[in-house]
């Protein structure tokens, strides 16, 4: 069975010495909260939970997968009993706003701990996961009687949240969406109609369960500017604000899938079920959007999860197995063969995971920095949102393509028992496959990067961002140590405004050159980012290593990974740019009946 054990001291480095989290929550409003010592104790407490509950889970969560009875859903053994302790451990309300019963501490601290949720039990996060989402959204645009309804309900953990927004026919094109919204005379919403793939549509865990519907109005223009949101729960609340009556929504099914079994994944009908819009008629989607961008960094860091189980999971099973000699004769002549970690091939599975690990470990918690900072509003919160709507994509989709690789080759580590049930590897590549698809697939993302992000913008996003690398390449150009690391990302960087400069202005002639090279910018975007983190890791290893330390092999591991990841990971960036360069002719050219199939014999 794989194990977990929470990295903290890698989570240490990232929060302390790289991103120094303790002056960036002194200066939030929310910060003093978030003491070195609360902090520690969270980071201690967190990983208790993960490694001692949630992990022994995994493997029950994927065996039994959830079952349905006539519209009721049961989760695998222990995952209702796991779900309680973090009810009373108090971890729903760690960052909610104490209005409702939160603790309100900064939302980055929610992330950390979700990390290792991730990592530990994906199926079993994405119960509590869906809630966070749907509670920023009923705070953000819910009005008072809403929150007092259902926020506090759910800050608590007693009643959870989903997200329904995809249909049969429909899914990334939600503005096709058929489930309506009939104005009834109390000022509520008949919402009919029925969504699919809805995660924790229906469970066991909590005592209702309250859907954010995108739904329409009988007098809704068409597309996507038609639609309005609301709220439906699963029990109406009564007089004294608990679960009442049953409203008129049902789970129909679920499905059956390739991974996250522990999650239900459910087909939700809604027959005249009672709703309360949400803001203002048609503006559904913005708001719904809130909780979408939530969720994309939530994926994202599924994908880091994944990565970092996988990791740990490999290295064991590396040092463990022995098979073959080093091709530089034995390494351990003691022992019948060398253990596999001797043999280069190997070694570079490893370190595709651990740099995907760490690195990406870099980037969302920096990303977790903007969001407090957008939070707390004042001064940065508009300089940190255009960063975030900027690398919203990126930790996305690369991570979660990062994610798959570092799964996948998990398998390949273990050979043969990769691809057996019981040593688990294979189970992270089924539960990742679902990371790059839902929440916007690898191809929307791209699209959402390129197009919306940075060419709607003119560039500007992307300037703030390569700004801020070309500032810390500027300011290490004397620094001889740290030229392999800087001198690449700095042309990298260059290149990157070029490269846009190059799609945007054949995008101008054909609008199909943006979608032929998004997904190539976008990985390359990935990989030109996480090397930005790379080189800064680098530097605070070195300086780290100047100073003198007790933990030398720590800071040369992250050297190490860091020439590791430039020299062996970022050379991809050269053929993302032959194919982009390339654009959108051989794509296109082909008439559809020259895609075969129909030719006769
Ligand atoms: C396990 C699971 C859990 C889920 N949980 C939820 C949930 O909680 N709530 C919810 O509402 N939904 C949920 N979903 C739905 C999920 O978000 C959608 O499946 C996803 O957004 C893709 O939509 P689709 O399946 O309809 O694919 P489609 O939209 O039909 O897309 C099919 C393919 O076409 C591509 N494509 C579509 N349009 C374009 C374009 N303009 N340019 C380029 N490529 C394009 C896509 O990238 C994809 O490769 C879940 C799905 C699964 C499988």
């Amino acid at each position: 069975m794989p194990t977990y054990k929470a990295p903290l001291r890698d989570i240490r480095f990232v929060m302390d010495e790289l991103l120094d989290f303790p002056t960036h929550y002194a200066q939030l409003p929310n910060g003093d909260d978030a003491s070195p010592e609360i902090v520690s104790a969270i980071l201690q407490e967190g990983a208790k939970f993960t490694e001692e509950v949630l992990t022994p889970l995994n493997q029950v969560g994927d065996s039994q997968g959830c079952s349905y009875n006539e519209g009721v859903v049961t989760t695998p053994d222990g995952f209702k009993e796991a779900y309680q302790q973090y009810v009373e451990g108090g971890w729903p309300s760690m960052t909610q706003d104490p209005a409702y019963g939160g603790q309100g501490l900064p939302s980055s601290l929610g992330m950390v701990l979700n990390e290792m949720v991730c990592s530990a039990n994906l199926s079993w996060g994405m119960y509590p996961g869906l809630s966070h989402g749907a509670m920023d959204v009923l705070l953000h645009h819910g009005t008072d009687a809403q929150k007092e309804m259902f926020l506090s309900k759910m800050v608590e953990g007693s009643w959870t949240g989903t997200m329904c927004l995809t249909e049969p026919h429909c899914g990334t094109d939600l503005g096709l969406i058929r489930t309506k919204a009939e104005p009834q005379a109390d000022g509520t919403y008949a919402i009919s109609g029925t969504k699919i793939f809805i995660s924790a549509g229906e469970h066991d865990m909590s005592d209702n369960i309250v859907h954010l519907v995108l739904a329409k109005l009988p007098d809704a223009p068409g597309g996507s500017k038609g639609i309005s949101l609301f709220i439906v729960p699963k029990f109406m609340p009564d007089a004294q604000g608990e679960a009442g009556e049953r409203n008129g929504v049902q789970c129909g099914s679920i499905e059956h899938k390739m991974g996250i079994h522990g999650n239900s994944t459910c087909v939700m009908n809604f027959d005249g079920a009672q709703g309360y819009l949400i803001g203002e008629p048609h503006k559904g989607l913005s708001y719904m959007f809130v909780m979408m961008n939530a969720a994309r960094i939530g994926v994202g860091m599924q994908g880091l999860g994944l990565t970092e189980v996988a990791y740990q999971n490999s290295l064991a099973y590396a040092r463990d197995r022995l098979q073959m000699r080093s091709l530089n004769g034995p390494k351990f002549p003691e022992k019948a063969a060398d253990p596999i970690i001797v043999h280069p091939d190997v070694r570079r599975m490893l370190l595709t995971q651990k740099a995907f690990a760490e690195g990406g470990r870099a980037l969302i918690y920096y990303t977790a920095q903007l969001i407090d900072k957008v939070h707390a509003g004042g001064e940065d919160a508009n300089e940190a949102n255009e960063l975030l709507g900027l690398l919203t994509p990126i930790v996305k989709a690369f991570l979660t393509e990062a994610g798959f690789e570092a799964a996948n080759e998990g398998v390949q580590i273990y050979g043969g028992h990769g691809f057996i049930h019981e040593w688990g590897m294979e189970q992270f590549v089924r539960d990742s496959r679902i990371t790059r698809l839902y929440e916007g697939t690898t191809g929307i993302q791209a699209l959402d990067l390129l197009g919306r992000k940075i060419l709607m913008s003119q560039g500007e996003s992307l300037k703030r961002f390569t700004k801020q690398v070309h500032k810390f390449c500027k300011a290490e150009e004397g620094n001889s140590e740290l030229a392999e690391f800087t001198t690449t990302l700095s042309q990298l960087n260059q290149e990157w405004g070029e490269l846009t400069m190059q799609v945007g202005m054949k995008a101008m002639q054909n609008r199909d050159e943006v979608g032929a090279a998004s997904v190539d910018y976008l990985m390359y975007s990935g990989y030109v980012t996480l090397a930005y983190f790379w080189a800064q890791t680098a530097k605070t290893a070195q300086t780290a290593l100047a100073n003198g330390t007790n933990e030398t092999a720590f800071y040369q591991g992250k050297l190490a990974t860091a020439r590791f990841y430039f020299q062996k990971l970022l050379p991809r960036t050269r053929a993302l740019v032959a194919t982009m360069q390339t654009g959108a002719d051989s794509l296109m050219a082909m008439e559809d009946e020259q895609f075969g199939l129909g030719f006769e014999i």
